[in-house]
């Protein structure tokens, strides 16, 4: 079953205290937002469900395991961190394939994820000249190489055009739709209401609510 399951993480950096016991479960076939104010925590999150970083307590697993428990990662999990980290004199394609051949992984894969995040008139340019909202979209790509049945991306929307903003959705909705567990965070509920299944809203490295979107509707 895919799921990302974090469990009373506590962490510190310094005196700042990142996460103060955050906990939530984002489940497979919808997007789980994840919203809250910069500095909330959400980032950190991430990172650790990666073991990109160490928590001081608590635990993270994906689909029942610690990340590092997981044979060839990225065909069980995939993130979109912070907007491709890709050396600037490389074209888009050649970043997925070397990104691809260290897995195992073709060309034919390469194309068909750049076709999914519709990089193709790009992909054959270099990075380096690339806008933010192209970096995304190829950061989404390489997530996407292992096909992974859980996903987590940070902040996608950062630097996506109107017309950006729209596919996002419709990408985000199928992804949920052929039964993954996606989690998206953002600092902007409006970013989400129309686009999650279910909302983990944080604040101070803790969760202040979590509850469907139905719910919340019928609530109001
Ligand atoms: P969000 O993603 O919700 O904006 P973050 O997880 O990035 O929040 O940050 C949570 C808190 O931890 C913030 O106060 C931030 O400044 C702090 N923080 C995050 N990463 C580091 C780091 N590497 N070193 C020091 N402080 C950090
Ligand atoms: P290696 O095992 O050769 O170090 P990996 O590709 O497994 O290379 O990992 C490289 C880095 O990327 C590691 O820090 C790992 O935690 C991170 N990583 C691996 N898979 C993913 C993924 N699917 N999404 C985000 N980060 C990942």
């Amino acid at each position: 079953r895919s799921t990302i399951e974090v469990n009373g993480l506590r962490k510190r950096y310094g005196r700042t205290t990142a996460l103060d016991g955050m906990s939530f479960t984002v489940g497979p076939g919808k997007v789980t937002g994840f919203v809250g104010p910069n500095g909330a925590g959400k980032s950190t999150t991430m990172r650790v469900v990666l073991g990109l970083d160490a928590a001081d307590e608590g635990t993270a697993l994906v689909s029942g395991r610690p990340y590092a428990a997981l044979r060839r990662p990225m065909f069980h999990v995939g993130a979109l961190l912070d907007a491709a980290a890709a050396q600037p004199s490389r074209t888009a394609r050649n970043h997925l394939l070397w990104l691809a051949h260290s897995q195992g992984l073709g060309a034919g894969r390469v194309d068909e994820v750049i076709e999914l995040v519709g990089l193709r008139s790009a992909a054959r340019r270099r990075v380096g000249g690339f806008s933010l909202g192209m970096r995304q979209r190829l950061g989404i790509a390489a997530a996407m190489l292992g096909d992974p049945p859980v996903l987590m991306f940070d902040e996608p929307s950062n630097g996506l055009d109107p017309e950006g903003i729209v596919w996002m959705r419709g990408f985000l909705r199928s992804l949920a739709a052929e039964g993954r567990a996606v989690l998206v965070s953002s600092h902007l509920m409006s970013e989400l209401q129309d686009t999650a299944d279910h909302l983990v809203v944080v604040g101070r490295g803790r969760v202040v609510a979590d509850t469907s979107v139905a719910g919340l509707i019928a609530a109001a």
